[in-house]
């Protein structure tokens, strides 16, 4: 892999306007499970499928069932930054890393240090009352008991996006215009086959396209270099 970690440096050093596209394998080596690669797990806790607990519709119609599963498996408030996200957010302060979109919903590159993060799905970190848009933070969420409400009396929604509701268009908006403007594309963590991440990759035009990712992707034809390898490790030794 020490070839390849070369040609990343050389990639970044040559470049101050790198964004940095990242899914849930960020975030997997920070301790976070991926809801997606586990299920099996959950089966022999709750009744439905993960995909199936994090709708809309099932939000709407089984609260109680949502928040249940949503405080045990989708908040993870000890989980700490790895060190791709600090490099990322040290690059970003050196003005080489222009952004960062991410489908992950933990705050880590916040905590990290990084500022201009697209969060696509949204963040456990921000709540609001459904009725009188009252803001709050995780903490309400976590400790109280039961359907977490407001002081109106109206229910208190994470501001995450569930299967079933459409992306905020300014985010996404603003994710396309920092890939449109990318030099570097460096893609992390992600099998890229979970909406909206392929589509998003058709903006970029920058010719220098790099993918970190343990497992095989088709994009990687497209790719000027593959790392196949922990997002972490990588960064790591860039
Ligand atoms: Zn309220």
């Amino acid at each position: 892999m020490d070839n390849e970690i070369s040609a990343l440096r050389t990639i970044i050093r040559g470049s101050d306007n790198i964004v940095f596209f990242g899914g849930a394998g960020v975030s997997t080596e920070s301790g976070i499970p991926d809801f997606r690669s586990t299920s099996g797990l959950y089966n022999m806790k709750y009744e439905y499928p993960p995909e199936t607990m994090l709708s809309h519709s099932f939000f709407m119609s089984n609260t109680l069932e949502f928040y249940r599963f949503y405080r045990d498996k989708m908040v993870h408030l000890d989980a700490k930054p790895n060190p791709a996200h600090y490099k990322l957010a040290e690059l970003e302060s050196q003005g080489i890393v222009k952004a960062i979109v991410t489908q992950n919903i933990d705050n880590l590159h916040q905590m990290a240090g990084s500022r201009c993060v697209h969060e696509l799905h949204g963040s456990v970190h921000r709540n609001y009352c459904m009725r009188c848009r009252t803001p709050y933070p995780v903490e309400k969420i976590m400790k109280s008991e039961g359907v977490p409400k407001c002081d109106c009396g109206g229910t208190i929604k994470p501001d995450v996006v569930l299967y079933e509701e459409p992306l905020d268009q300014k985010v996404v908006d603003n994710a396309v215009e920092a890939i449109r403007n990318a030099d570097v594309l460096i893609v992390g963590g992600t099998s890229l086959n979970v909406y909206p991440a392929a589509g998003l990759l058709r903006y970029y035009n920058g010719g220098k396209l790099v993918l970190i990712n343990k497992s095989e992707l088709p994009q990687e034809r497209n790719a000027v270099l593959v790392i196949r390898g922990s997002i972490g490790e990588v960064f790591s030794q860039v």
